[in-house]
């Protein structure tokens, strides 16, 4: 419908006001835009504009996993806790307390999925029976939970968040080790194309005799975790302060990162454990092995505001912008402005599918822009006294680059502005 381009109908208000209890300024950035709402510590709802972010995130990781033949599946969040029995994994995760867990009414214990091998290996004996059908590859993008006990920095530390969990199933270890390079391969190019700058670094800690298993990390500003970097030969680990790096001896730069994705190679430990066998070209009976592949899809948006966000609040790439053009009637109460500004609208929406929205709030010109240029949206086209000659004024955020452009040119003039930006 119509009205869902007017920036009337979408809840989204912006807060001078500094929000209390948010320590990281992504977190407040985010409150202040009303990108999310709290309804209990750690649990959020996400605005339509946060949500489309989220969206086209999430488009570019199916794209580059669907690419090296990756089938997304959905799996139930409600897990029942016997199949952890099995794995022999309940114990651990009950005793670090965070696992969420609850009853039904026939007091059959269940908990809610924070990762999904159990559940994967339990689909994949009742599937799997030969090796004809190795090797494949399953993922899905979902809501994970976490019972934390001091869930903090909005959406990097919170009791449910959306995340890609992905899982590789091979015959042998030279078969998972292919699918690790090449989901490698495929989540440079998913952090590239989010335009996230990143460090990738081994992490073998806790890892059940996995041969590969790296993080991927953003830079940030303020960050959940500290590090120690070296320029020279990449060596990163968990460290406060900066010594010399222990494999080449150069100085080490100190970091603060988010944690993006985690990789490992979690071979055929849990599939033998329980049962998941297949049965060689010879008959005889082996574990598969499988690699284990995780993104943290809601941390995304904080990494981008975190990297891209100036004195006038969030920025984006302008792929991934929650606003991508904004048309502007200087006064929201001249029919003839708005009738106009909307016509560009609709014709912009249409020919490129940009994320388009006609800002007719019933605020000042002046405090609508702020509002935009706060959101970050990267294109507004100014709808004012010009009108009477045919045009329009076109800028970049922030007042930037701005131009009188005739209306009937406005396609090309947005055409040429954001060339070579994929959709
Ligand atoms: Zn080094």
């Amino acid at each position: 419908m119509e009205f869902s381009m007017y920036l009337t109908s979408l809840p989204l208000r912006v807060e001078r006001e500094i929000p209390h209890d948010t320590k990281a300024r992504s977190h407040r950035l985010m409150v202040q835009a009303g990108f999310i709402q709290q309804t209990s510590a750690g649990i959020f709802s996400f605005s339509t504009l946060l949500w489309s972010v989220i969206r086209r995130i999430e488009k570019i990781i199916r794209e580059e996993l669907n690419a090296i033949g990756f089938q997304e599946l959905m799996m139930p969040a409600l897990q029942p806790t016997n199949l952890w029995r099995e794995s022999g994994r309940l114990e651990h995760f009950q005793r670090e307390h965070t696992m969420l867990s609850l009853r039904d009414r026939k007091d059959q214990e269940f908990c809610m999925g924070s990762t999904y091998e159990e559940v994967l290996i339990d689909l994949c004996r009742h599937f799997v029976s030969s090796y004809r059908q190795l090797p494949f590859r399953l993922y899905q993008i979902s809501e994970k939970f976490r019972d934390d006990l001091r869930p903090r920095f909005g959406l990097v530390r919170a009791r449910q968040f959306r995340m890609k969990d992905g899982y590789s199933f091979d015959l042998n270890e030279g078969g998972m080790h292919v699918a690790y390079q090449e989901t490698r391969e495929a989540y440079n190019k998913i952090f590239e194309r989010c335009g996230i700058s990143f460090v990738v670094f081994s992490d073998l800690r806790g890892s059940i005799g996995s041969t590969f298993a790296e993080k991927y990390m953003a830079r940030t500003t303020e960050g959940e975790e500290s590090f120690i970097h070296c320029t020279h030969c990449n060596f990163t680990a968990n460290y406060e302060g900066s010594p010399y790096c222990p494999q080449c001896h150069a100085a080490t730069e100190p970091l603060t990162a988010l944690e993006l994705g985690h990789i490992f190679e979690l071979g055929p430990h849990y599939p033998e454990k329980m049962g998941a066998l297949v049965a060689d070209n010879n008959g005889r009976l082996s574990p598969i092995w499988m690699g284990d592949f995780g993104i943290g899809v809601s941390r995304i948006p904080v990494a981008i505001i975190e990297q891209y966000m100036d004195d006038c609040g969030m920025n984006w790439p302008f792929h991934l912008a929650p606003i991508q053009i904004a048309v502007v009637p200087v006064m929201p109460t001249n029919e003839n402005q708005v009738s106009a500004a909307s016509a560009i609208a609709r014709t912009i929406k249409t020919t490129f599918g940009f994320e388009t929205y006609v800002d007719n709030r019933a605020q000042s010109f002046g405090s609508r822009l702020k509002d935009l240029d706060f959101v970050g949206s990267q294109l507004q086209i100014v709808v004012g006294d010009r009108l009477d000659n045919g045009e329009v004024d076109v800028q970049q955020r922030n007042g930037l680059n701005k131009t009188t452009v005739p209306i009937a040119n406005i396609v090309t003039t947005i055409e040429n502005l954001t060339k070579g930006v994929h959709q």
